[in-house]
């Protein structure tokens, strides 16, 4: 029997009014866990509304006392960590320690809430003139909102929500539609650290809850993550409706290898980056550009992927788990039928993929693609699945240009021994996130996520100072304080500062 997934409105969980629901179904066994309400206009309108009543004390809530919201907030997710990761396990498919680093980067970004304050400090000039002081103060914006993807339902809303938050803002957070419940958790469990009724709010649904949110007047700023074509279409119609907008985009990461790069340590890292969370991660390396002699570790790399196998989430021995729905599957094969009919080599296909004992998962195995050019579809788009696309290069210079002509800039790495090379790739390359002989460059939340190009619109990211600025306004303040005993002059006629 399948439940429906609550509302979360002023800290209670909720039954919808709307008929219309969207099901929830476990990858791996393709059974409903559950029916997600698309919350209707009403209850929409209410959610806000109570949200900017939250906004009216919280914003006056002291500081040290929201950090104390974040420090408990953050010992109760510890707590409940492994819960969280099974919970997300079933809806996501991931394997169990996937589900906990999905749970634990969340947690890293809550700790840096709870270390707010220094973020919050203002400026300060003493005798801008004669006996006259600025300060700026920074200030909560109102009600924010946050959109996220399926493939990291426990660290993305925790990208957002407690930092928004810990700046005094009250949030309303459309997690997806289909992995709802851990982001519901996540809720449960603030309200259980203190927060106060209405300053977070979770409500369900797909385009028409979204577009709600992009374009309701009492909503300051926007939060997306997900697929190109949405943060197009979420930063736009933001934008037009004169908000703040940060929108997190779809990737397609290059691994550059050079031929002095250590080559078990580079086979190691690329089936970890490439295939690893069944290649749902927008950090995930897509493609591997292995330059000159490099180019001979191809049949290595191969046998390196084929040994991977995917399996359920409590399967020990299981690499990663199936993809998320049915319908990603079918385009991940029809992309793999692509590369093949486009001219690029398939050295591993993993379309015909089973897993014992679960016939009706959405599964694909490990696959690799030699021989890809620019002009192919399966390099151009974005296949959020198993599949790592191989490009042979004759030099550096080569590499950094076909990197660099991507419309994409998320993350990219390059795997070398010479220190040379790593500065003028991590200089050159035009791409937010560079690792070094580090497959996947994420930041911790002391820095910022900082995608580049098509990956990203906006200008502040997530987490780290940034988070802070775009989710905070400045206010400057210049003031003088009059001596009684000093007589007023005549009328100021000037609006100088002199
Ligand atoms: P998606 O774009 O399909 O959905 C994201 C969110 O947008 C969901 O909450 C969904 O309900 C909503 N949505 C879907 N269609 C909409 C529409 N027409 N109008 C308004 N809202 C709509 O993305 P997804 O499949 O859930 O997530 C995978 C994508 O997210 C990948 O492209 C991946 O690269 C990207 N992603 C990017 C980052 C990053 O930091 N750049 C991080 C994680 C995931």
């Amino acid at each position: 029997m399948s439940r429906r997934v609550p509302l979360f409105l002023n800290n209670q969980c909720i039954d919808s009014d709307s008929q219309e629901t969207i099901p929830v179904t476990n990858p791996a066994t393709g059974q409903i866990i559950s029916d997600v309400p698309c919350t209707t206009p009403s209850e929409m309108e209410q959610a806000v509304a109570d949200a900017k009543t939250a906004f009216q004390s919280w914003r006056n809530v002291a500081v040290p006392e929201r950090s104390r919201l974040m420090l408990r907030y953050q010992a109760l997710l510890k707590e409940h960590h492994d819960e969280l990761a099974e919970i997300l396990s079933q809806e996501t498919g991931k394997v169990f320690e996937d589900a906990k680093g999905d749970v634990w980067r969340g947690i890293e970004v809550v700790e840096q809430a709870a270390n707010v304050a220094p973020m919050l400090m203002g400026e300060s000039v003493e005798n801008v003139a004669a006996g006259i002081d600025t300060v700026s103060y920074v200030q909560p914006l109102g009600v924010c909102a946050g959109i996220t993807p399926f493939n990291f339902p426990a660290m993305i809303p925790l990208w957002m929500f407690p930092l928004a938050i810990a700046c005094g803002n009250t949030f309303i957070l459309k997690p997806s539609e289909q992995d709802p419940h851990a982001p519901m958790r996540l809720a449960e469990l603030f309200r259980e650290a203190g927060a106060p009724d209405g300053v977070l709010q979770v409500v369900h649904g797909a385009k028409e809850q979204v577009d709600t949110l992009l374009t309701h007047d009492d909503i300051k700023s926007v939060s997306f993550v997900g697929s190109v074509r949405v943060g197009q279409h979420v930063y736009r119609t933001a934008t037009d409706h004169l908000k703040r907008a940060q929108c997190f985009a779809g990737a397609k990461n290059h691994m550059v290898v050079m031929p002095d790069a250590n080559k078990q340590q580079v086979i190691n890292n690329i089936v970890g980056a490439s295939v690893g969370a069944a290649g749902q991660r927008c950090m995930a390396i897509s493609v591997v550009l292995l330059v000159g002699e490099a180019r001979q570790w191809l049949p290595e790399i191969r046998d390196a992927l084929a040994k991977v196998r995917p399996g359920a989430w409590d399967d020990k021995d299981a690499a990663y788990g199936p993809v998320i729905s049915p319908q990603a599957r079918q385009r991940v094969l029809d992309l793999i039928a692509q590369g093949k009919t486009e001219g690029a080599q398939c050295l591993l296909d993993g379309s015909d993929c089973t897993v014992e004992g679960y016939p009706n998962g959405n599964w694909v195995g490990p696959t690799l693609f030699s021989g890809v050019t620019p002009e192919m579809t399966i390099y151009k788009e974005e296949i959020f699945g198993p599949v790592l696309c191989c490009m042979e290069v004759d030099s550096f210079d080569e590499a950094l240009a076909v990197v660099n002509n991507s419309p994409y800039g998320n993350g990219t790495s390059i795997f070398t021994d010479s220190g040379a090379i790593a500065r003028r790739y991590r200089h050159e390359v035009e791409v937010g996130q560079v690792g070094i002989n580090i497959p996947i460059p994420v930041p911790l939340p002391f820095f910022s996520f900082t995608g580049w190009k098509g990956s990203f619109y906006g200008d502040q990211h997530a987490y780290g100072k940034q988070a802070v600025r775009f989710y905070t306004e400045t206010k400057t303040v210049t003031s003088r304080w009059f001596e009684p005993s000093v007589q007023a002059g005549g009328p100021n006629m000037t609006i100088n500062l002199k």
